[in-house]
């Protein structure tokens, strides 16, 4: 599912137009700032001359004072900054702006693409654009650990509260050690205790460290395979470049693993995702209301044993959160 080249120009359009309303930004900065401050405009008008100075001295007198320019403008930028901080302002409020400073907003590295321009390019192909919306309040910092009650029951050795704090706090370890552990999660436990909630946290924090996360629901991924294999009889679905990002974005979550229908051309295709990703050392994460039993008797063996195996399990349990929040919302 590589990019066309409409859908190549639209990205590469955003990133003129990032940096355009970057570029305006800064603009209204410097005039705000020389307004109130006009001693910032003297110092960067200082700064300015100073350095043409010198290359005119080079150049005309052939005398190298770059040096003693150096050192001027050095003292220059240091009035500016503390001055810009003595009047409410970060020192680098007049430097360039960047919304992805990895690129500058360039969509490269080098000869690489960014990850900002992966991510964009995975939220294009695999219509995940409401994503970026849900996770301006599902994540980390929303996360309520209330709703989990504090009593124990006969079936579990600890509390909702307890085991919840525990699964929490494995997933911001899974986020921070991420670049270096990597590793696969499983969520199961029934419906409305969080599963896809702690996922979006997982994949905000992820996204804010410049890592690709692909998010899709197990209904949508496999419904975008099966079709595609209908569509291109005799042509490999599995193909890297088809399906380029299921296998090399650094963090793929397959959301309601068991609600799809599945078949054996299903299982199979799972089969090969999470075989590849891990054989890759390409970090997945599950979610399922199935237990390891169904997961066992509705895919096959092969697959419980490797996820069993290799990835963490974490088992959810208790009340449904989700209406308890339902509840909470509708008494204010
Ligand atoms: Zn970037």
């Amino acid at each position: 599912m590589p990019l066309n080249s409409s859908q190549y120009t639209d990205l590469m359009d955003r990133y003129a137009q990032t940096q355009i309303e970057n570029q305006l930004t800064l603009k209204d900065r410097k005039a705000e700032v020389y307004e109130k401050l006009p001693r910032i405009r003297k110092i960067d008008q200082e700064i300015a001359a100073s350095s043409i100075q010198a290359i005119r001295e080079r150049l005309d007198h052939g005398n190298d004072t770059t040096g003693s320019a150096k050192e001027r403008n050095h003292k220059l930028i240091a009035e500016k900054k503390a001055l810009l901080q003595a009047n409410g302002y970060s020192e680098d409020y007049l430097q360039p702006i960047y919304t992805c400073p990895l690129c500058q907003d360039t969509g490269r590295v080098g000869t690489r693409y960014c990850s900002c321009f992966e991510q964009a390019a995975i939220s294009l192909l695999y219509r995940q654009s409401n994503l970026e919306q849900v996770l301006q309040t599902e994540n980390f910092e929303h996360f309520d650990l209330s709703y989990y009650p504090k009593d124990t029951d006969d079936s579990h050795p600890y509390s909702p509260y307890e085991n919840m704090s525990n699964i929490l706090s494995k997933a911001k370890e899974f986020v921070s050690s991420f670049d270096n552990a990597g590793g696969n999660l499983l969520f199961y436990g029934r419906t409305g205790l969080g599963k896809t909630f702690l996922s979006h946290c997982i994949a905000k924090a992820l996204l804010d460290t410049h890592h690709t996360v692909l998010y899709q629901s197990s209904i949508h991924l496999f419904e975008d395979i099966c079709s595609d294999a209908v569509m291109n009889k005799g042509r490999n679905p599995q193909s890297e470049e088809t399906y380029r990002y299921l296998y090399s974005c650094d963090l793929l979550i397959i959301d309601d693993l068991g609600t799809e229908y599945t078949n054996s051309f299903v299982s199979s295709e799972l089969y090969n995702i999470l075989n590849t990703r891990m054989r890759d050392k390409k970090s997945t994460l599950i979610s399922t209301n199935l237990d390891l039993q169904e997961l066992t008797e509705r895919y096959s063996d092969r697959i419980t044993t490797r996820i069993i195996a290799e990835y963490k399990v974490f088992k959810f349990y208790g009340s449904n959160i989700r209406l308890a929040k339902r509840k909470k919302e509708i008494q204010k």
